[in-house]
């Protein structure tokens, strides 16, 4: 369905409208009633980039079974779980602030786009045997994985999970397991949200339109859309523009000149799944299973086994592979976005990066040249009895990387989600991916705090944010805040009917 509402010089606009800008379009229209704002999205329907169900993992990352999250201490052999305990703090906002959404009738059949999915790890050898050890040991000494369960008897890991046992040879196995986690289908919710917020006065949504410039106007910005239909360009400005684009913030970002945005660079990785169509095997796995990553693999292309729930049916996905593209958008991208973000600012970063990431340029070359056998074989590391005629190869999303020039380095790809804000804090854009869907509640968190200090600075605002995300202003990391964390969490997981 296309949507064309227009508001001409709202307060703020926001370009895309994928679950970044779908949660900032509502956290701010409810912290601040009285406050215009007009979304532009180049495709026709909403959220189909990265955020559309199929093109990402589904997973809500929080830290329970990504085992890249927690590296090893080569001095001690114990686990650093610093990181597992943020990511799972910050899924935790998203949760309070979806059902907070869900409570006020903004969206409603929370299981139309959150799951409960128990989060499995496993491993297999005596060496990642003892690493699971020692990084349960690390996770369930925090009040956050407390009913972390850990196991490496074949029998109690087949029933958690049969598909990873059936006809596998005699080897150490270990598995951690948390029934609390869950499948998101963060284009859902980015719908939903998005139909709550043009209903409301002051809010429109105009899809079929693309973003092609972006300059400064006055003490804000003006954005100029094209209308696809017509060829028509629309201009409309706005005090403040967030850049919500994905794949396509490094270009909007490049077109506004801000000096925040010289040197920056993006490299895509398209994401490839096996998707199983035996319905037989479908059945028996209920779980996401993620295990460690293989060579020389970037963290997000840890391979895992997924249940999903997509439009109400249940579906099982292996991978994600990496593919080779120089496409920034998987739907409305060009195999000239590569080449025409490289820019006299950011060239020689770009070829240090080439030059000092030789193992993922060959990496990337490797996944892109091989065949169904040899993504069969990764398969058969976690499901040995796996098929060949039961799965088939799909196209997921693209996750273009920030590249970062930094003092004293080649420069840097950066795997998680760079927030990119101006001096005068009138533009914020977002590059990077993953963990970003899971996190993203908190992601926009930051973008309101940094920007909109003024909606925060009166009781009301405080109230209303209190509502949206009660634990927002209080570190529930500390274990004198368990008990509250517990309080909060249950309410949640009732709204989202989570059990
Ligand atoms: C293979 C893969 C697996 C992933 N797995 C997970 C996971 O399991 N869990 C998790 O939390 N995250 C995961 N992620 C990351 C997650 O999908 C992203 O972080 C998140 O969806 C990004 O949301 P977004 O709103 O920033 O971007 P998007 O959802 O991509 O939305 C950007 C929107 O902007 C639009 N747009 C672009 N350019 C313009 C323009 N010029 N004008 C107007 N509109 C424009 C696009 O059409 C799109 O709708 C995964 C990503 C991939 C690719």
């Amino acid at each position: 369905m296309k949507h064309s509402t227009h508001i001409a010089n709202p307060d703020v606009i926001i370009i895309g409208s994928g679950v970044m800008s779908a949660n900032l379009a509502a956290m701010l229209k409810r912290l601040e009633p009285a406050l215009s704002l007009q979304v532009y999205e180049v495709t026709d329907e909403l959220a189909q980039e990265s955020s559309h169900g199929w093109n990402n993992a589904g997973t809500g990352h929080a830290g329970i079974c990504e085992l890249s999250y927690t590296p090893k201490r080569e001095a001690d052999g114990s686990v650093n779980v610093a990181k597992a305990i943020g990511i799972f703090e910050q899924f935790e906002q998203s949760k309070q602030f979806w059902s907070y959404a869900v409570a006020s009738g903004m969206v409603g059949h929370p299981k139309e786009f959150i799951n409960p999915v128990a989060h499995l790890s496993f491993v297999h050898g005596a060496e990642q045997v003892d690493f699971l050890k020692a990084r349960h040991a690390g996770m369930s000494a925090h009040h956050f994985f407390r009913e972390m369960e850990y196991s490496t008897d074949r029998a109690v890991i087949g029933g958690w999970a049969p598909l990873l046992m059936e006809g596998r040879a005699e080897m150490p196995v270990a598995a951690t397991r948390m029934d609390s986690g869950t499948d998101v289908n963060f284009g859902a919710i980015s719908r939903k949200l998005l139909a709550w917020v043009e209903k409301q006065p002051g809010c429109g949504i105009a899809s079929g339109h693309r973003v092609v410039g972006l300059k400064k106007s006055g003490a804000g910005w003006e954005a100029q859309a094209r209308d696809l239909a017509t060829g028509k360009i629309v201009r409309n400005t706005a005090r403040f523009v967030f850049v919500g684009a994905g794949g396509g913030s490094l270009h909007l970002l490049q077109k506004s000149g801000i000096a925040e945005s010289k040197g920056l660079g993006g490299f895509p990785i398209g994401g490839q799944w096996l998707v199983c169509d035996n319905p037989d095997v479908v059945k028996k796995h209920q779980a996401k299973v993620y295990g460690q990553a293989l060579d020389a693999a970037p963290t997000m292309a840890v391979p895992h086994l997924d249940t999903r729930v997509l439009d109400g049916k249940k579906t099982l996905l292996f991978g994600p592979f990496a593919a080779w593209t120089t496409k920034f958008l998987h739907k409305k991208g060009r195999w000239t976005d590569l080449p025409g973000s490289i820019k006299a600012d950011n060239l020689v970063t770009l070829l240090k990066i080439g030059a000092s990431n030789l193992p993922l340029v060959r990496y990337l070359i490797q996944q892109g040249t091989q065949s169904m056998a040899d993504r069969m074989e990764v398969l058969h590391i976690f499901y040995p009895a796996a098929k060949t005629a039961d799965w088939k190869l799909i196209d997921a999303g693209i996750r273009v990387q920030a590249i970062k020039k930094t003092d004293g380095e080649a420069g840097i790809v950066h795997y998680g989600t760079e927030v990119i804000t101006n001096s005068e804090r009138t533009i914020s854009a977002l590059l990077g991916a993953s963990p970003g869907a899971s996190v993203s509640v908190n992601i926009v968190l930051e973008v309101v705090k940094m920007c909109f200090p003024h909606l925060l600075a009166t009781d009301v605002g405080r109230a209303r944010m209190k509502e949206m995300i009660p634990t927002y202003d209080v570190d529930i990391k500390l274990p004198q805040h368990a008990a509250e964390f517990r309080a909060v969490q249950q309410r949640a997981n009732q709204l989202l009917e989570l059990g």
